[in-house]
């Protein structure tokens, strides 16, 4: 029976494909395949984005020593840059073999899924056992970054940070590195061009929060703290702050003008969006 299945593999797993394989070599047939092994009872397909696909008979076999273990993996994930209202909070996290043992009951998954409850439940139990780093950029340092930045080279600047400090943290950083892609890697690195410290061992992937787990703790992990300081901000203020970015939005921002005035909406919300044209 022919069967298929795909792997996200390591650096390191994919030179041992190619010493072992080698003699099976082919030219692969498309631009985003990086090597072709023809074995007799299965192809194997090594893709640029590090995806594996093991094709035929015999797939399951050949794939059989590398379902098995989990692979450590960091990823990072940013929330809070489509909300007028509170502040943009950057994770990157680490995950590895041992770690994952630990925390792949507890229903990870891409937090866009996940209830704001559910959230704050497993990040609780997440938060101590996963190495990460956690960047909270507030409402009036936004605004102040944002005079000189736009929101893609801010994203930038504060996942370099956050995996710089990943790397502190835990010394060695594993071969793989995923950014839930919000640029191209190009682009990405361009906003950093004037930074001293850049790490740029990074892989860019869209929809990463459903395919890594790293990205999905990040992920949870960001939105648990921006779900955090919204509270905060309501608690402040004493005012129900919507999030997003829509007509409900509007109308809590000139509510709050009405309160606060207009001087004080720095403090809670990102100025440059739209949404301060229509309150002004
Ligand atoms: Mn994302």
């Amino acid at each position: 029976m022919n069967s298929t299945v795909s792997l996200t593999l390591s650096p390191r797993q994919i030179d041992e494909l190619a010493s072992l394989y080698q003699a099976y070599a082919q030219a692969p047939s498309n631009p985003y395949i990086t090597a072709l092994y023809k074995l007799s009872d299965c192809t194997i397909s090594v893709y640029t984005s590090h995806k594996v696909v093991f094709q035929g008979e015999s797939a399951s076999h050949y794939a059989q020593s590398y379902q098995n273990q989990f692979k450590a993996h960091a990823g990072s994930d940013e929330v809070g840059t489509g909300d007028y209202f509170g502040p943009v909070v950057v994770v990157a996290a680490y995950v590895d073999d041992a770690c994952y043992q630990k925390i792949k009951h507890l229903g990870i998954t891409d937090s866009k899924a996940l209830t704001d409850e559910m959230i704050q439940k497993i990040a609780t139990e997440i938060r101590p056992l996963v190495p990460h780093s956690l960047l909270i950029v507030d409402n009036r340092k936004y605004n102040e970054i944002h005079q000189v930045h736009n929101m893609n080279a801010i994203k930038a600047l504060l996942h370099n940070q956050a995996y710089l400090h990943l790397k502190k943290r835990i010394k060695v950083m594993p071969d793989l590195c995923v950014v839930d892609q919000f640029t191209p890697k190009t682009s990405y690195l361009n906003y950093l061009r004037n930074e001293k410290n850049i790490f740029r061992e990074l892989h860019f992937e869209t929809k990463a929060e459903s395919k890594y787990m790293a990205v999905a703790v990040a992920s949870i992990l960001a939105r648990d703290a921006f779900l955090q300081s919204f509270e905060t901000l309501n608690q402040s203020y004493d005012f129900i702050f919507p999030k997003g970015g829509g007509s409900q939005v509007d109308a809590a921002a000139i509510q709050f003008v009405k309160r606060y005035g207009i001087e004080r909406l720095e403090e809670v919300a990102k100025l440059h969006f739209k949404n301060t044209e229509r309150v002004v």
